[in-house]
């Protein structure tokens, strides 16, 4: 019996796409109420190459790294202008201390 053991695999992104039996909701519409989509483990994503949907063990990793990545991007998008504006408040504070005259 074969048993592959250790990090055999790198993690890494695999190319994820819209589960196409509850469209990317994760959930399937029953007739009384909603059912958890069992081809996507309810994730609504599932494999690009194959179509099926990763063990969870393997698409709760996946989905991490797609959220971070997106975040991130957001993130850039929302610092990408605007920043320098930060660095130039500084305190402009006049008054005592600036010329600080005792006469005697
Ligand atoms: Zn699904």
């Amino acid at each position: 019996m074969k048993k592959s053991h250790g990090p055999a695999f790198r993690k890494e992104l695999k190319p994820l796409m819209e589960c196409a039996a509850c469209r990317g909701t994760g959930v399937i519409r029953g007739v009384f109420h909603q059912l958890d989509c069992t081809r996507c483990h309810g994730s609504g994503w599932v494999c690009q190459a194959t179509g099926e949907a990763l063990p969870l063990e393997e698409l709760v990793p996946q989905l991490n790294m797609k959220l971070r990545n997106m975040a991130a991007d957001l993130n850039r998008a929302r610092h990408g202008q605007g920043d320098a504006q930060l660095q130039y408040e500084q305190n402009n504070r006049r008054g005592a201390g600036g010329s600080n005259f005792t006469g005697d």
